[in-house]
């Protein structure tokens, strides 16, 4: 999550498409979408905001620059006092904001703005929560756990299918050591059979960035049917070429 943050701040995050010449906004048709407006003035993003408790007045985000709005988010608005107690959702509405933008580009899904902000409220609770109650984690012995949550030197990859679509997509993005996001890369080809024939894909793509981009050789999957695939590959016949 901070690592979006950081890449909306630094400009590592751009919105360009290769499917499309066009980079309209998906969800108002403005007809060039930026990071600025995806998070700060697409209409649903400003409802968003509106519904949030992040303190913001009508005229907040008026300046198109991701800096000025991230400046008034991480420092202007700041009346708390002691920064440990600040439960403020916003790193999580910007997230949720970006997920919700790209399930509407890549999957038509519309996501409702007051339940994106119940999610990222309930979720920046939790975290505060989690906080407060979990002692420091003592990193000497417990290598093996670390090892299962660690997201040093991995490519994290993902498959999209919609059935209605002429197109399937996927995309990966590697994090180094310091679990700083290095590369990315999103693609489309023609649809495919299935949904686990799209994460195959995308898998197959991510493993050939891999080889050519970075010394990666571990591989970031939700979809439990791939990692099965993996394991033991002579139960799926039918993916055998
Ligand atoms: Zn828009």
């Amino acid at each position: 999550m901070c690592h979006l943050i950081w890449q909306l701040i630094t400009g590592q995050v751009v919105i360009t498409r290769n499917i499309r010449c066009d980079n309209y906004c998906p969800r108002c048709g403005e007809t060039e979408e930026s990071v600025t407006h995806a998070i700060f003035e697409c209409p649903p993003a400003l409802q968003v905001w509106s519904l949030s408790a992040t303190p913001t007045s009508p005229g907040s985000f008026v300046v198109s620059s991701v800096y000025t709005n991230m400046d008034y988010l991480l420092w202007r608005k700041n009346n708390i006092i002691e920064p440990d107690q600040n439960r403020d959702p916003y790193p999580c509405i910007i997230w949720y904001m970006w997920k919700a933008r790209n399930d509407k580009l890549f999957r038509r899904i519309d996501r409702d703005p007051l339940e994106l902000v119940r999610y990222a409220e309930s979720e920046r609770q939790a975290r505060f929560s989690a906080n407060e109650m979990i002692p420091p984690v003592v990193h000497a012995s417990n290598s093996e756990e670390n090892q299962v949550l660690s997201l040093d030197n991995i490519c994290i990859l993902d498959g999209s299918l919609t059935a209605s679509d002429r197109f399937s997509g996927c995309g990966w993005v590697w994090m180094d050591s310091g679990e700083n996001i290095q590369h990315m890369g999103t693609r489309n080809f023609t649809r495919c059979e299935s949904a686990l024939h799209s994460e195959v894909e995308a898998l197959r793509w991510a493993m050939e960035n891999m080889l050519q981009h970075s010394p990666c050789q571990s591989f970031g999957t939700d979809c439990k049917e791939l990692i099965a695939m993996v394991k033991e590959p002579q139960k799926w016949p039918s993916f055998a070429t």
